[in-house]
């Protein structure tokens, strides 16, 4: 059976469908997102002695496949995080989606209850050599309602296998503009975006 990724059904399904991001700041971006997955996994297993954690956990759930950035064990619950190396004033509902997706594949392929799952979302804490992040705690119960919604995503991921989603033609102007390189965007910027 072919799967979707996590990341594309979100990014498939809420942002601008013609996105083409600089492969700079990608590149960029996903060194300093590494060096972000190693300082949180770090800044749990300081936490206690009997926590046990491992980087880039695979999820698979029907046709969709997604790896969480880091997840944790503690005996008792576990802590499933989603790590973006974007500072929190570019926090994204999309970001929580991602880990709600996470968060609802782990309790169906593990049979796991949602009470006994933490949720985390981490982003860079600031521009620095240093990796360090700032850690959110996203409670679970208040996001049932991203749980549904998550729920019937995957539930669709067959109209997405068959393409329903390609050529949407939907341009969405949002804060991925100052980052996309798509040269037939029907929008222009005139001026520079100020960091
Ligand atoms: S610049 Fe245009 S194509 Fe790129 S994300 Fe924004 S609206 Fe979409």
């Amino acid at each position: 059976m072919s799967q979707v990724g996590v990341k594309r059904l979100v990014s498939e399904s809420f942002n601008c469908a013609y996105f083409k991001p600089d492969p700079r700041v990608f590149e960029a971006s996903s060194e300093k997102h590494e060096k972000l997955v190693k300082f949180v996994r770090k800044w749990f297993e300081d936490l206690r002695k009997d926590i046990e954690c491992v980087e880039e956990y695979e999820l698979s759930l029907g046709g969709l496949r997604g790896r969480a950035d880091v997840v944790c064990w503690d005996g008792k619950e576990v802590h499933i995080v989603e790590v973006k190396s974007t500072q929190v004033h570019r926090a994204r509902m999309q970001d929580a989606l991602q880990l709600m997706l996470y968060v609802y594949m782990y309790s169906k392929t593990k049979n796991t209850s949602l009470s006994s799952i933490n949720a985390y979302l981490a982003y860079s804490y600031r521009e620095s050599p240093y990796a360090s992040a700032y850690i959110i705690k996203v409670s679970v119960e208040a996001a049932k309602t991203l749980i549904n919604v998550v729920s019937r995503l995957v539930e669709s991921y067959s109209s997405i296998r068959s393409g329903s989603f390609e050529g949407k033609g939907l341009y969405v102007i949002s804060d991925l503009c100052d980052i996309c390189v798509y040269d037939k965007c029907p929008f222009k910027a005139l001026t520079g975006v100020t960091p």
